[in-house]
Formats: structure tokens, sequence, C-alpha cells
């Protein structure tokens, strides 16, 4: 193991925020590592590669998953978020050779732990039909939200605006190029985004996002703040918006991330704002839940 990121959902399950994390599960699914034994008949994969680790486990035989839709496999789970399949929380991690995928280029291998959540961002902004033209709007400036609007800049967005309370991660969205806007005392511009994506998911982030999009403009909700929420229906019907959902990323959507992020043609250090030990670990996950740290992304390092 080398670099495993924390999740806010690892997090949320640690405080007993949502029941998606049942307890005695072995957390860690934003995984990068080097390959250190195979089992019989592996034969892709040798020891001392480096790899990127998909956390997905589908079955491969529905018809979801032979439509490259691995991400709604009704069968699908995933290593760190079930007891069955141990996380890398853990200075070894044992792992299927078909979810490693190979990270090759000029970056450092802990940029590899950045995927997952990037990934959960190409999806999204796959789901939007982000094109060339379009102007973007981004609601929530976590690493779904920073990875979805890398990802809209990369299918040529020619506008990206993120919305974010929090002062330091509007800083940080601006370092990396985009234009960074203040919920609490700016106003967003009504229907003036052809795509929003919503990665809050809070009855007031879901209708501002309705808001900014124009008429026939589309909503992708990746936030999963809460089960339930509120949705404006005027904006929806009136306007001929559409409201689409995305989930985690597809073995396609994955690959591509994995491709992006290992070019190096984005400077991703800034996301990384803190690296802890094993020991450190339980330290970082009270503080992300008591909000005392606010860092982007805080990655688990093994010295190796
Ligand atoms: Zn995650
Ligand atoms: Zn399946």
């Amino acid at each position: 193991m080398r670099s495993v990121g924390v999740c806010g959902s690892d997090v949320h399950g640690y405080a007993g925020v949502n029941r998606r994390r049942t307890p005695g599960t072995v957390m860690g699914h934003e995984v990068a590592g080097v390959v250190e034994e195979l089992g019989t008949g592996v034969d892709r994969l040798l020891p001392g590669d480096q790899v990127v680790i998909n956390p997905i486990v589908s079955c491969g035989e529905c018809e979801y998953c032979r439509a490259g839709l691995e991400n709604v496999c009704p069968n699908r789970r995933i290593y760190g978020c079930i007891a069955e399949l141990p996380g890398a929380y853990a200075d070894s991690f044992v792992v299927r050779a078909t979810n490693c995928v190979f990270f090759h280029g000029p970056v450092p291998l802990e940029w590899g732990a950045l995927v997952e959540p990037l990934a959960v961002g190409t999806r999204a902004a796959k789901q939007g039909e982000v094109g060339e033209r379009h102007e973007v709007l981004v609601v929530g400036g976590g690493p779904i939200g920073i990875g979805a609007a890398l990802a809209s800049r990369r299918r040529g967005a020619q506008r990206v605006v993120v919305s974010e309370p929090l002062a330091h991660r509007r800083e940080l969205a601006a370092g990396l190029g985009f234009e960074a806007i203040d919920p609490g005392s700016e106003e967003v511009p009504r229907g003036a985004f052809s795509v929003a994506i919503e990665c809050v998911g809070h009855s007031v982030t879901l209708a501002s996002a309705l808001d900014a999009v124009r008429v026939r403009g589309t909503v992708v909700f990746v936030g999963l703040a809460e089960e339930t929420i509120e949705l404006p229906a005027t904006p929806l019907m009136v306007g001929e918006r559409i409201i689409v959902g995305s989930a985690a990323y597809s073995n396609e959507d994955f690959r591509d991330t994995v491709e992006w992020v290992a070019s190096g043609g984005t400077d991703l250090a800034p996301i990384i704002e803190s690296r802890v030990d094993l020991d450190g670990l339980p330290a970082a996950f009270e503080g992300y839940a008591d909000g005392s740290i606010d860092a982007l992304k805080t990655l688990l390092q093994f010295q190796n």
C-alpha cells in the first residue's frame, strides 16, 4: 500500500451519520499502491507494478455490466465499504487482479489515490453531457465538485464556476483556474448556465442549481446529503429543465480518469492538503467529523 484517501463517506460512516458503513468494516477505497504478490493464475500484473484500485466489484453478467454500466450493477459491492471486502486502511490489501488499473506517468504515485473521487466527477460531467461552449456551475467545492469542474474543463466547457461556502475551498478552486463564488454573499446568476452539477444534495442546493440553469438546461444530481429533499416543480416543468442522477463511475470512467491523472496534464498537488500515517488516521477522522479539519483531501501515507 502506498496512499489511501480519506473519503467523506468514510467519515460519515464513522460518525454514524448514515448506515453506509457497518461496524467492523476495514474502510479505505481510494487506493494507490504497488503490487507485492500475485495469486495463482494472474498473468496480467507483475510484482512492483504501480496500480490504482477501482474499488467496485460488479457481476459482469447483468444487462448493465454488459452495457458498460458497472456503476449501476444491482450486484455491485465496494472494497472498503462492507465487512466482506476489507479496504486499504491497512499496510497490505488483497484485491482482485481485475480491479487493478496500471498507473504509469510522470506524476507521483500518491496522485493515484485521487482517482476514485475525481472519477465520480468524470461521470457527473458525462451524465450532464457537458461539451464545448457550455457554461457549467458546480455546486459544492469538495473533492467531487473539484472532480466535476476539472472534468467539465476537459470536456471543453468554456466557463466553469464553483459555488462553495468555505473560503479555503474557494481559494483552492480558484487556484485550479475556476471562478469561485460564495453562495452566502454572492448572487448565483439565474438562468446563466447550460449545466449545473449539484454535488451537495440538500433542498437549498438543488433549488439553486435549478435556478442557475437556463431553459432546457440540465442539473446533474451527484450529492447525497439527505435521503429525501424538496424539488422545486416550477423551474423543472415550465422551463423543461432536466435532472439526471450520477452514481460513482463505470469502469471506462475510472480508466479515463486514471489516464488523465497519470498524464500530469493538470497539477493536482494542491488537492492533497494533509498526509497522515496509520497512527494519525483516527485523529484525522475525529477532525473531519467535528469540523476542525477542512483539508480538501487527506491521504494515509505508508513509508515504503
Ligand atoms: Zn470515496
Ligand atoms: Zn452486473
